[in-house]
């Protein structure tokens, strides 16, 4: 809404996300789908070394790690110079990464950093304007939430208080260099455990993996069913899959303990076992 200055915007749609993203852009201006995934389930990530970028485009729209899928860009899509903003909702803070390669980003706070109802966005500065189109109300501009300190209005404070929290924890437990090693090791012994079963299989391409959302199957609709009840009888709670995709999905948070990943691998070896 507020970087559409030549009304026109690139999207790479990926997932539920991105589609969504696009389809509320159409309402400010002309939507270029330069790439997709929906032609096999979103279960990848397109090439996006060499795409079409409108010349005239304002920015390239991403969504960074496909909650729903469990797919996540492993290489940034080529933009040809023009600003890459992405959702970065389910991956933020899991690791490191390169800030300079956005014009902005933003998450919602509810996967890794806190309570639901505060999104953080971070924006370059000569993207954070004034002249913004006259259409986008006063309160909805970034110049005016950095202007006023992020206390335009009143914030969510104590979802904000949390945040802060996260991120004291965070730094005293090594920052995301130390984030990024503790997810890989959980998301490795998932997913190597998916690999070597004879039941459960994952249906995401191996180069578009997500560390932090597990999607998997046994290709039985009764019997995902039946272990997601089985799963729950234990207190391994949540891992039905999204509506649209079924199946399983186990979202392996920065909240997630190595013993967690652990426990559900036990238990996805056990029901194999007796389902075999
Ligand atoms: C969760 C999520 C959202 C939306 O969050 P709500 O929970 O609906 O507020 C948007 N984008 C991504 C990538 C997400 O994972």
């Amino acid at each position: 809404m507020t970087f559409m200055k030549n009304g026109v915007a690139d999207y790479i749609v990926t997932g539920q996300w991105a589609k969504k993203a696009a389809k509320e852009a159409e309402k400010y201006g002309k939507v270029n789908i330069l790439a997709s995934s929906a032609d096999k389930t979103f279960s990848y990530i397109p090439d996006c070394s060499d795409l079409l970028v409108d010349e005239d485009a304002d920015y390239v729209y991403i969504c960074e790690n496909n909650t729903i899928y469990g797919t996540k860009y492993h290489s940034l899509p080529g933009t040809k110079g023009k600003d890459l903003v992405a959702d970065v909702s389910s991956c933020f803070l899991s690791e490191p990464m390169d800030i300079t390669r956005y014009g902005m980003i933003f998450a919602g706070a509810q996967k890794n950093v806190g309570p639901a109802g505060v999104v953080i966005a971070v924006i370059r500065e000569d993207l954070i304007r004034e002249d913004v189109p006259e259409t986008v109300p006063t309160m909805l501009k970034y110049k005016t939430q950095v202007d006023a300190g992020s206390l335009y209005n009143t914030p969510p404070c104590y979802g904000i208080y949390i945040c802060g929290k996260v991120f004291k924890h965070l730094l005293k437990e090594g920052g995301l260099d130390a984030m990024k090693e503790k997810n890989e090791r959980k998301a490795k012994r998932l997913y190597d455990c998916l690999d070597e079963s004879r039941l459960f299989s994952n249906p995401v391409a191996k180069d578009s993996r997500s560390m932090m959302n597990v999607t998997f199957v046994t290709g039985k609709e009764e019997l995902d069913k039946e272990f997601v009840k089985a799963a729950s009888g234990r207190g391994l709670v949540n891992l039905k899959g999204h509506r649209t995709v079924g199946g399983m999905r186990a979202s392996i948070y920065n909240a997630m303990p190595f013993e967690g990943v652990e426990k559900l691998v036990d238990f996805i070896n056990e029901f194999e076992r007796e389902h075999i």
